[in-house]
């Protein structure tokens, strides 16, 4: 079943990045009210806005709204966390536990889509790479310099096809942080904190320009497993069971 409204949402997100700004494709334009999460204070990096701004689906009920609004805040505390132990204490030159976890698993799509400098050639310097990315989506969006980050309300056809829907975005600068989230996982997976957490996480990193395949060995995925393992080593349960609830 052809699901046209999520095919708009999805074609206005790819035009929001071609054209940098908002651009209403929807015959009935979804409602949106703006939400605001602190970024914390992150030693080493200067310059931060104090809160990153979405404006959020009124379709969405005031539980899932809060469950967006915890997922995002977790997106930005790991941010936080990995930049804060890589500065350690003002060396800049720490591993954090993010970049050491991801160094280990991750071989494969290293670079982002806008990525130009020296080659990057293992898991430690992606994630590097990445969460200096997000200093700057969060920058760009908290200063407002990006366009407005939308979170869209859509129910994909089966419902159990998509989480958390970021799309792979090609441009270092001004990065809409906008993303497609399905209510009914929100529903489903309510309390479970960890499914939520890495489905963000890994839809942050397509906006950061980190690209699919969502399996094994690839960054986008190993980082985001690593997160969702509070960065501790792979056990014996499967890659699939965590990375089924990337997008
Ligand atoms: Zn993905």
């Amino acid at each position: 079943m052809l699901n046209i409204e999520r095919l708009l949402i999805i074609m206005e997100l790819t035009l929001q990045d071609v054209l940098q700004r908002n651009y209403f494709l929807s015959p009935s334009p979804s409602q949106f009210t703006e939400i605001s999460i602190p970024v914390p204070p992150t030693p080493g990096i200067s310059g931060l806005p104090a809160r990153c701004y979405f404006d959020i689906s009124t379709k969405f009920n005031a539980i899932q709204k809060q469950e967006i609004i915890y997922t995002l805040g977790a997106t930005l505390f790991n941010w936080s966390f990995h930049c804060t132990q890589k500065w350690s204490g003002g060396s800049n030159t720490g591993v954090s536990q993010l970049a050491s976890c991801t160094n280990i698993y991750a071989t494969k799509n290293l670079k982002p889509t806008w990525y130009r400098g020296t080659p990057i050639t293992n898991g430690r310097k992606a994630t590097e790479v990445a969460m200096d990315q997000f200093t700057q989506m969060i920058k760009d969006n908290g200063f407002r310099r990006s366009p407005p980050a939308r979170i869209f309300y859509s129910i994909p056809a089966p419902i159990t096809t998509s989480y958390i829907l970021g799309t792979t975005a090609f441009n270092q600068v001004n990065v809409p942080l906008s993303f497609v989230i399905n209510p009914r996982e929100l529903d489903n997976l309510s309390g479970t904190a960890f499914p939520l957490i890495g489905s963000m996480f890994h839809a942050w990193l397509h906006r950061a320009g980190f690209s699919d395949p969502k399996t094994t060995s690839y960054f986008i995925s190993e980082c985001t497993m690593c997160v969702m393992r509070g960065f501790q080593p792979k056990t014996s349960v499967p890659d699939s069971y965590f990375y089924r609830f990337f997008d």
